[in-house]
C-alpha cells in the first residue's frame, strides 16, 4: 500500500463529465489499495472570471477580499469531486485550506505556505477516506483566507505530499508531461521522460507554466517524487507514463539543452542619460525594491562620454505602471534625461544542466536568432540558463528556430 497525492488542474475538472472522469481515476488508485489525497484547481476559466469581478469593482481592491473571492473556485470543485467519489461508493470528504489547516504568511494574493498540520487528515486517511483538498488556498496568520499565486494548486499538492509523507505526487494536467518547450507553440516539441529538479525550476521560473515555480522548489527541498501526466490520455486503464522530476544523478545522458521556456510577462524600461558614477544602480533599484517591484534582467550601456549612460532593465508586465511612477517620482535625485518603456517584449530562455560543461551554447543561440533577423535587446545568464529579451512578435519564430538549433525537434 502506498500513500499518494494526486492533483488535477483546471481543464481536468473543467466540467461535470471531467470531474466524473477524475473520480474514476481516483477510484483506480483506491481499488489498488492506496491511501489517496486529491488536490483540485477551480474549473478552467473560473479563477480568471473571479479576478475580473474584483478588478471590475476596483483595480486597487483589498487583497484580503480578493483572496476571499478567488479562493472560492477551488471550494466548488473540492465539494463536487467529493460528491462524485461518494456516488461511486468511495468514502470521501472535502477540505478547504483553513480546515486542514494549511497555514500561510500574510502576503495575500501570493502567500507562501508556512506549515501544514496533518493531524486530522491523518485520521481521515487512516480510515480509507479520500481527502479532497481545495488547492491554491490556505489560512493566514490573521485567520484570513489566503491564495498562493496563480497556478498555486501545484504548490498545494507538493506541500501536502511532503507533509503527509506521500510516496508520490502525480500532477494531472492537459498535456501528457513536460516537453522540451510549450507543445502548444512548437509542434515538434518532445516529451521528456525525466527532467532534473534544477532544470524544472528554471523552466518554471522562466515561464513554462506546467508547474508553478514554488511547487518545484518545494519538491526539490523535500525530495517529493513529482510526476506530470495527462488526465485525458488512456481514460480507461492506467495512464501513459508522464514526466518524472528527478535528481541529476538519475539522468545518465545529460543534454546540453533540455528545454526552452518563454515568458510574455515582461516589460522593458530604459532610463536614458543617467550619470555614470558609483551609487547610481543602487539609487535606481532601491526605490523599486521598496515598492515591491521585482527587477529581472539588467543591462547598463557603455558610457560614450564617460559621464552619462543608459540603464535598461525588465519588470513584470503587471508592475510597469507602478515602476514608471516610482522612477518619475525619483527624477530629481536620479537626474536621467528620459524614461522609455516597452511592454511588447518576450523573454526566451534555453535551459540545461549540461551547459555547465559545454562551451558555445550561448553562441549557438545568438547565431540561430541572428539567422532569423531577430534582434536581442537584453541578455542574462545563470549556470544552467541563457535568457534573451526580444520583440514579442518574434516569440514563436524564435522558439522554433532555437528548438531546431539545439537538436530538440521530435523525429
Ligand atoms: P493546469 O490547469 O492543469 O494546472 P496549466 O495550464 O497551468 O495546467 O499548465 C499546463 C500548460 O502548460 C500546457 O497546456 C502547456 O501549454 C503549458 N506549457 C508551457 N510550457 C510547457 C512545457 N515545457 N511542457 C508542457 N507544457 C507546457
Ligand atoms: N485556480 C488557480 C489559478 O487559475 C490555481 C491553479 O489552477 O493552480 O491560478
Ligand atoms: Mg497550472
Amino acid at each position: 500500500m502506498a500513500r499518494i497525492v494526486l492533483k488535477f488542474g483546471g481543464t481536468s475538472v473543467g466540467d461535470i463529465d471531467r470531474i466524473k472522469n477524475v473520480a474514476r481515476k481516483v477510484e483506480q488508485e483506491v481499488k489498488a489499495g492506496h491511501q489517496v489525497a486529491v488536490v483540485v484547481s477551480a474549473m478552467s476559466g473560473v479563477t480568471n472570471q473571479l479576478v475580473k469581478y474584483c478588478n471590475d469593482i476596483d483595480k486597487l481592491h483589498d487583497a484580503r477580499e480578493y483572496d476571499a473571492v478567488v479562493a472560492s473556485g477551488e471550494q466548488v470543485t473540492s465539494g463536487l469531486l467529493a460528491i462524485a467519489l461518494q456516488s461511486l461508493g468511495i468514502p470521501a470528504r472535502s477540505w478547504a485550506g483553513w480546515q486542514v489547516p494549511i497555514r500561510t504568511d500574510d502576503t495575500h494574493g501570493k502567500a507562501r505556505i508556512v506549515s501544514i498540520d496533518t493531524t486530522e487528515m491523518e485520521k481521515s486517511l487512516q480510515t480509507g477516506e479520500v481527502a479532497v483538498v481545495a488547492g491554491f488556498q490556505g489560512v493566514s496568520e490573521q485567520g484570513r483566507i489566503a491564495t498562493l499565486g496563480r497556478g498555486g494548486s501545484d504548490t498545494s499538492a507538493v506541500a501536502l505530499a511532503a507533509a503527509v509523507k506521500a510516496d508520490r505526487c502525480d500532477i494531472y494536467t492537459d498535456v501528457d508531461g513536460v516537453y522540451t518547450t510549450d507543445p502548444r507553440i512548437v509542434a515538434k516539441a518532445r516529451k521528456l521522460d525525466k527532467i532534473t529538479y534544477e532544470e524544472m525550476l528554471e523552466m518554471a521560473s522562466q515561464g513554462a507554466k506546467v508547474l508553478q515555480t514554488r511547487s518545484v522548489e518545494m519538491a526539490m527541498n523535500h525530495r517529493v517524487r513529482v510526476q506530470v501526466l495527462s488526465s485525458f490520455e488512456a481514460a480507461a486503464g492506467s495512464s501513459l507514463p508522464g514526466t518524472l522530476v528527478v535528481d541529476e544523478d538519475e539522468i545518465v545522458e545529460k543534454e546540453v539543452v533540455s528545454g526552452i521556456a518563454y515568458s510574455r510577462d515582461e516589460a522593458k524600461i530604459t532610463l536614458v542619460g543617467v550619470a555614470d558614477q558609483p551609487g547610481v544602480a543602487a539609487a535606481i533599484f532601491g526605490p523599486l525594491t521598496d515598492n515591491a517591484v521585482n527587477v529581472d534582467m539588467i543591462v547598463q550601456n557603455v558610457s560614450e562620454d564617460g559621464k552619462s549612460t543608459d540603464m535598461t532593465f525588465t519588470v513584470g508586465k503587471a508592475d510597469i505602471a507602478r515602476a514608471v511612477k516610482v522612477l518619475e517620482d525619483a527624477q530629481s535625485t536620479l537626474n536621467y534625461k528620459r524614461i522609455v518603456s516597452d511592454a511588447n517584449v518576450v523573454k526566451v530562455s534555453v535551459i540545461g544542466v549540461g551547459m555547465r560543461s559545454h562551451a558555445g551554447v550561448a553562441q549557438r543561440m545568438f547565431k540561430a536568432l541572428a539567422d532569423k533577423g531577430i534582434n536581442i535587446q537584453v541578455i542574462s545568464t545563470s549556470e544552467i540558463k541563457i535568457s534573451v529579451l526580444i520583440a514579442e512578435e518574434y516569440a514563436e519564430l524564435a522558439l522554433r528556430a532555437l528548438h531546431t538549433a539545439y537538436g530538440l525537434d521530435a523525429a
